[in-house]
């Protein structure tokens, strides 16, 4: 049980629960984790663009019609999901809070506002205290790295960060998974390869992550990842320096994460804070020489996390190897997570 969640499930009020970007790879996500978590659902509103108007996605085994997203979308909802980019979100998000409904939000568009809390709840849960009603969802590669770096503050300050990532196609949503499977099949058969999605030949290739280049020379995603671990860990001068690549895997990300410390750290200490810690599976068979591997995250809550190492160079630094199902644990399962702390803090309040 996450620190924040009542236990009492009985607590829960039934909730009419709305889900803007439905059709997507993280709003199929969403309706998965509602349902395997059992969340108290009364109602379910899937949206979506114009595109899937008359589509159906199914809920607990029933087919349930997508409506287009609108502002008067949300009249009687109390948990507004939104993923559908943050455009969609800046629109949208005023008109579910004038209808009161409580958002928990997967886009980008509010998560350094200061008073919007950007929350995974393994991490810090307290952040959620006195939130006006939108909690932000962090970006996948942020809500990943903070599950696996959370137990490692007891072994002392974190005090600096070196993250390479291997981001999969899921990260890029529906569109770009079909793209690589299209590639790769294209690739195969000796035909030419066109890419779609993403900007790149991606089948048997890897490039820099299709984000802009902003003016400091990262690209859009590594300052998301720098700005919003930053956030969640409460340090906003920690030094972080990152970057990502999209690998042709089509779903989990993988982060090789150098940390160092304020002082002499062992890997066996690292390990021991991991192997119990709550969102986390310790992978790490040296002899098989078995690590984290995006097949095994897939369709996993937990974060998986080894080869645990000095880095060679000094006493305060560490090695690790990461990898998370960025669609749950750095989306919908960190997004249902979310709306059951709220929801229980929600009945706890009321
Ligand atoms: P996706 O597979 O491309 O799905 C996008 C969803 O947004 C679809 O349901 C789409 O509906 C809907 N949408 C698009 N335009 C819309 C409009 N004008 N009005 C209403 N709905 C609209 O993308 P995704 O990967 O699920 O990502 C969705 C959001 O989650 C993004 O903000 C992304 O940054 C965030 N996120 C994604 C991940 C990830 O790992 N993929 C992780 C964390 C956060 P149609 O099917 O009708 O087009």
């Amino acid at each position: 049980m996450l620190p924040g969640v009542s236990e009492d499930v009985e607590a829960y009020t039934m909730n009419k629960v709305a889900i803007v970007g439905a059709t997507g790879a993280v709003g199929q996500e969403l309706m998965g984790c509602l349902e395997r978590r059992d969340f108290p659902v009364s109602e379910l509103v899937p949206l979506a663009s114009p595109a899937s108007a008359g589509k159906t996605v199914r809920f607990r085994g029933e087919d349930v019609l997508v409506q287009v997203a609108g502002e008067d979308s949300f009249t009687g909802v109390d948990i507004a999901f939104f993923s559908a980019g943050a455009t969609r979100s800046r629109a949208l998000v005023p008109a579910a809070r004038a209808a009161g409904a409580l958002v928990v939000d997967n886009s980008s568009a509010f998560r350094m506002d200061e008073d919007v809390p950007l929350v995974v709840p393994e991490v810090n849960p307290g952040d959620l205290k006195g939130h006006g009603g939108v909690v932000a969802n962090p970006n996948c590669v942020a809500a990943i790295l903070t599950v696996a770096l959370a137990p490692l503050r007891a072994l002392g300050s974190i005090e600096r960060l070196i993250v390479s990532t291997y981001q999969s196609a899921s990260g890029a949503g529906a569109k770009a998974m079909e793209d690589l499977i299209v590639q790769t099949r294209d690739h195969l058969a000796e035909r030419p390869v066109v890419p779609r999605v993403l900007p790149h030949p991606y089948a048997f290739n890897l490039f820099s992550h299709d984000s802009a280049i902003e003016e400091n020379g990262f690209n859009g995603e590594e300052n998301k990842v720098i700005a919003e671990t930053q956030k969640i860990l409460g340090k906003p001068n920690l030094a972080m320096t990152v970057t990502c690549v999209r690998v042709p895997v089509l779903r989990a990300h993988t982060e090789s994460v150098h940390i160092t410390f304020d002082r002499p750290v062992s890997p066996e200490n690292a390990k021991r804070a991991l192997e119990s810690a709550p969102g986390v599976r310790w992978v790490d068979d040296p002899a098989a020489n078995l690590f984290p591997m995006p097949v095994e995250a897939s369709g996993e809550d937990d974060v998986l996390v080894g080869r645990v190492r000095m880095d060679g160079i000094d006493d305060h630094s560490l090695n690790l190897l990461i990898c998370g199902d960025q669609l749950l644990k750095g989306a919908a399962l960190n997004s249902v997570q979310i709306a059951e702390a709220l929801t229980a803090t929600h009945t706890q309040d009321a």
